[in-house]
C-alpha cells in the first residue's frame, strides 16, 4: 500500500524529508523552511499519543504529501479516491495511511521565504496527519462516526498549534471562531440536534458546515470537561467496539446531561 502512495511522487523536485515517524514528500520549499513542518508533525505524534492512551510502536513511516499547486494534488487525489476530495485540497486515504495537502494559501517563493510555511498550511497538514495517524492504530476506522474522526483531527491540529506556537487559543484561530458562532447562531435559533442524534450520526437538519461546526465543539467539549483517566478509559474502548461504541458512550459519559447542562448555560 506504501508503494501505490510513493508511487505519487512523480515530480523530480520533489524533496522527501524523513523524520523519526513522517516521510513528508514535498515540492513547496527548501529543507530548512519544511523544518518546522517536520516539528509539526512529530509534535502531533507526541500528542496523538498521549491523548489516545498508548505507545504507537510501529516501523512504517507515515507519507505526508504537501503539494505546491492544485494541479499536483488534484492528480494525486484522483489517482487514490477519483475526485472525492479534489476539490477540498487537503484529505487523507485510509488505504494507503498516507496525507495529502496542497499549499494555502497559494504562496510564491518569495512570499514562503519572508514568512515560512503559512499558518493555514500547517494546520492542515497536522489535521490531515492526525488521521492517518488514526488509521494506523485502529483498524476498525472505518466504523467510526465523523463527529469522533473530525473531532479528534481539529482538536489534536489546535493543540498542536499551541504546543508549536502558531496558535495561540483555540478561539483565536479564524476557522474554531466561525464555527463557534455557527454553533451559537444554531443554538439561537434553536436547531441544534441532540446528542443523541450526533452520536448517531442523524444532523440532516443541518448544512455541511454546521456539521463540521457541531464535531469541532462537541469534541472539544469532551475533552475539557473529562478527567483525564476517564478520556484514556473511552478511548481504549473505542478502540475494541468500534462502531457498538456509541450508546456505551452514552452512558458512559452521561453525554446527555452534560449536555443539557451546557446548553443551559449558554
Ligand atoms: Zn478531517
Amino acid at each position: 500500500m506504501l508503494i501505490a502512495a510513493l508511487a505519487l511522487c512523480v515530480c523530480s523536485e520533489d524533496l522527501v524529508i524523513t523524520s523519526e515517524h513522517f516521510r513528508l514528500t514535498t515540492a513547496v520549499a527548501d529543507s530548512e523552511r519544511l523544518d518546522e513542518v517536520i516539528g509539526d508533525l512529530e509534535q502531533l505524534w507526541i500528542n496523538a499519543t498521549e491523548l489516545f492512551g498508548f505507545e504507537h510502536s510501529t516501523d512504517e513511516l507515515i507519507d505526508v504529501f504537501f503539494y505546491d499547486t492544485a494541479e499536483a494534488y488534484q492528480l494525486a487525489e484522483q489517482k487514490l479516491t477519483q475526485g472525492a476530495f479534489a476539490t477540498s485540497y487537503a484529505f487523507s486515504d485510509y488505504n494507503t495511511k498516507s496525507s495529502h495537502v496542497v499549499l494555502q494559501p497559494p504562496s510564491s517563493p518569495s512570499v514562503l521565504e519572508r514568512i515560512g510555511i503559512p499558518k493555514q498550511s500547517r494546520k492542515l497538514l497536522v489535521h490531515e496527519a492526525a488521521h492517518a495517524f488514526f488509521y494506523g492504530i485502529y483498524n476498525n476506522y472505518r466504523s467510526f462516526p465523523d463527529w469522533w474522526a473530525e473531532g479528534y483531527a481539529t482538536w489534536l491540529a489546535a493543540e498542536t498549534g499551541i504546543d508549536r506556537g502558531w496558535m495561540d487559543s483555540r478561539s483565536s484561530d479564524p476557522n474554531s471562531s466561525t464555527r463557534e458562532q455557527q454553533l451559537l447562531d444554531i443554538l439561537d435559533s434553536d436547531r441544534l440536534p441532540s446528542v443523541e442524534a450526533l452520536l448517531l450520526g442523524k444532523l440532516e437538519g443541518l448544512t455541511g458546515g454546521e456539521k463540521y461546526a457541531y464535531y469541532e465543539l462537541f469534541f472539544r467539549f469532551l475533552m475539557e470537561t473529562t478527567s483525564d483517566a476517564k478520556k484514556v478509559e473511552l478511548f481504549r474502548e473505542a478502540r475494541r467496539l468500534g462502531a457498538g461504541w456509541d450508546s456505551r458512550c452514552d452512558s458512559r459519559w452521561s453525554l446527555k446531561r452534560s449536555s443539557e447542562t451546557w446548553q443551559e448555560s449558554k
